[in-house]
């Protein structure tokens, strides 16, 4: 193992700490496509629900112009009833027509009770339009609120990155090459890309393996790089930062 010194070892966590954050942050900004879309999406879903509304008045409507055809259809041919009367020669024939009326009149009045029942669906479900249409600008309102600060967020994160890879030259720069290469070399084997951990009271907090006791004790000394027999990893004295 290389000797190493504890600027050495404070350089490699905040090494560490730094590649972190920066893969924290890249995971946050491979999201932020996602994001919008699903806020755009839920806007998308909600118009639909308006556009159906739409689709129901219009047909209560065009319903409601059959009902208004089919009344006047109906008085058309109680008019002409009527003027039938006056012509009739026969008793008979007078209470035919009577009674023709008369089951025209039943017709006529059934059509206009069902139009009334139509007038009191179509306010109904242009009330409800209203509400969606009112609901649906605030949403609007709402989405492009979510969208900014999410746009914002990824700005900063990517105006934070720069200064990360900023700090990152640096503060590799400060690290003997040869214990930079033991790191990365650790890095490389693992999913979380850790190549270094605290041991605190004799335990590695990269796998919580307790530390042999004759590792621990040079481990306080800090003069040579130590890695913990399990995971491998750097280890540093936690106690001593
Ligand atoms: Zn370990």
């Amino acid at each position: 193992m290389p000797s190493v010194t504890q600027e050495q070892i404070t350089s490699l966590v905040k090494l560490q700490k730094i590649e972190i954050e920066t893969s924290s942050i890249k995971k946050q900004l491979s999201t932020v496509d996602q994001r919008i879309e699903v806020l755009d999406k839920k806007l998308l879903d909600f118009n639909q629900t308006i556009e159906e509304q739409k689709s129901l008045i219009n047909e209560l409507n065009e319903k409601y112009r059959t009902y208004e055809s089919d009344l006047q259809m109906h008085l058309d041919r109680r008019k002409k009833s009527e003027a039938k009367l006056s012509s009739v020669k026969t008793n008979k024939e007078y209470q035919s027509s009577l009674k023709e009326i008369d089951d025209l009149e039943n017709i006529n009045s059934k059509i206009e009770d069902d139009m009334i029942e139509f007038l009191d669906r179509i306010e109904e479900a242009e009330n409800v339009l209203k509400a969606k249409t009112t609901e649906f600008s605030e949403l609007e309102t709402q989405m492009k609120t979510e969208k900014e600060i999410i746009q914002k967020e990824a700005e900063e994160g990517r105006h934070r990155l720069g200064n990360l890879d900023a700090e990152w030259e640096t503060v590799s720069g400060d690290i003997k090459a040869e214990v930079l290469a033991t790191y990365n070399q650790i890095k490389e084997n693992q999913a979380y890309k850790i190549g270094i951990v605290a041991v605190k009271d004799a335990v590695c907090q990269g796998c919580h393996m307790n530390i042999p006791p004759q590792m621990y004790n040079e481990l306080q000394r800090g003069d040579s790089l130590k890695r913990c027999p399990l995971c491998e990893r750097i280890i540093y004295w936690k106690d001593q930062n």
